[in-house]
């Protein structure tokens, strides 16, 4: 009877053998994967939690959960399935680095609006440190005998090669975000990146903030959200699609903090400007948007399957869990075929 091999290509691993990549898709696929005993996961990637690359977006992100998918559609199950895993972690384990961002669920009176803003509300979300989120992922997975190693593949067929018994993977487990369109036996071209440039901050308001438009342009967003256990407030942004500009837009990073500051004043003193922003850094991500919305599913290869997890966009964190089941329930589809095949 053949094993669980899995290989999760990206952050994740399986008791199957199979191989992940280190991104949050894989990371959370390999997570799920590794609480069923049965599996014997592997988790190969180039990039790790640690790493600040332009090929790596993971950690770039704000993040929080704020739902865009519409409730009949996937995306919109998905942010559903996933809210009541952060709440717990929010709640009950400061390990993981997410917190709640004190608002109140109501309308806000036009008596609290700019002139120029028709109609707004608050609520309560999360925000997750994503410096502590991934590593607290990491853990969990070495918990439960996730294997970890770096690897650079050119080829999907290459990470079934890469599982920790030395066996043959049985599924590989593509979370390659957006690399997966110029990974061979992938090469998905429908893949672009919508190029997310951020600044942040020690500034602390106190408060999670975003407007909808901005006066700069289609392709820029406003929005404001500080992490977790001192990890600074995140300015943002832009969503520049087809833009894969790596180095941080002088320019574009003044609109950012001049508009987050028009948003919400109490980021400076009263009166202050930029110049009252203490920045820790400036950064650029680059969200691994797919117009037809993200690939979950199984592809047979020769002697082996592969089950994709990619193109997540701007909601990779907020619809992880609910993609990672769906990925997990096609892994275990996937073994059943390779099961029956080698009886
Ligand atoms: P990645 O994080 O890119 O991981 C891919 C992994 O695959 C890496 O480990 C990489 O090394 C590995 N890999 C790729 N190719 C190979 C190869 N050939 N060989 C070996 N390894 C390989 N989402 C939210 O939910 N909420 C937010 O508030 C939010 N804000 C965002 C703000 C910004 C500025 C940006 C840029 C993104 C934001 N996102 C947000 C989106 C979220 O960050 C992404 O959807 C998510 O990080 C995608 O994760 P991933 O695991 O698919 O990809």
């Amino acid at each position: 009877m053949a094993s669980n091999d899995i290989v999760v290509l990206g952050i994740s691993n399986l008791s199957i053998h199979a191989r992940f990549r280190a991104g949050v898709i894989g990371l959370t696929t390999a997570m799920l994967l590794s609480q069923d005993p049965e599996n014997h996961v592997t988790v190969a990637a180039k990039h790790m939690p640690g790493d600040y690359d332009i090929e790596y977006t993971s950690p770039w992100a704000g993040a929080n959960y704020l739902p865009v998918g519409q409730e009949n559609h996937l995306i919109g199950q998905w942010e559903k399935a996933t809210w009541p895993h952060l709440r717990e972690l929010a709640q009950n384990c400061p390990e993981a680095g997410i917190h709640f961002q004190a608002c109140k669920y109501r309308e806000l009176s036009s008596d609290e609006l700019n002139p120029e803003i028709d109609n707004a509300n608050s609520f309560t979300s999360v925000c997750i440190n994503t410096a502590l989120y991934l590593p607290w992922l990491v853990g969990q997975c070495r918990k439960n005998g996730v294997v970890f190693k770096r690897a650079i593949v050119d080829h999907i067929s290459k990470a079934a090669d890469l599982h920790h018994s030395g066996k043959k993977a049985n599924v590989v487990v593509n979370c390659t975000g957006l690399s997966a369109r110029s990974l061979g036996g992938v090469m998905d071209t429908t893949l672009m990146p919508a190029r997310g440039q951020i600044v942040v901050v020690r500034n602390d308001p106190g408060l999670m903030a975003t407007i909808s438009g901005t006066d700069d342009g289609d392709d820029e967003a406003t929005y404001i959200m500080t992490r977790a256990s001192g990890g600074g407030t995140i300015l943002g942004g832009s969503y520049q699609k087809n833009n894969w500009d790596p180095n941080p837009d002088p320019n574009l990073a003044i609109r950012i903090m001049k508009r987050c500051i028009e948003l919400c004043p109490g980021l400076v003193g009263e009166g202050q400007g930029i110049e009252a922003l203490s920045i820790i850094r400036h950064g650029v991500g680059l969200r691994p948007l797919r117009e037809s919305g993200p690939r979950i599913e199984k592809q047979k290869f020769d002697d082996f399957w592969v089950v994709h997890n990619y193109g997540h966009a701007g909601y990779g964190y907020q619809t992880s869990y609910g993609s990672a089941a769906d990925a997990v329930a096609l892994v275990n589809q996937a073994l059943q075929h390779a099961k029956r095949a080698k009886l």
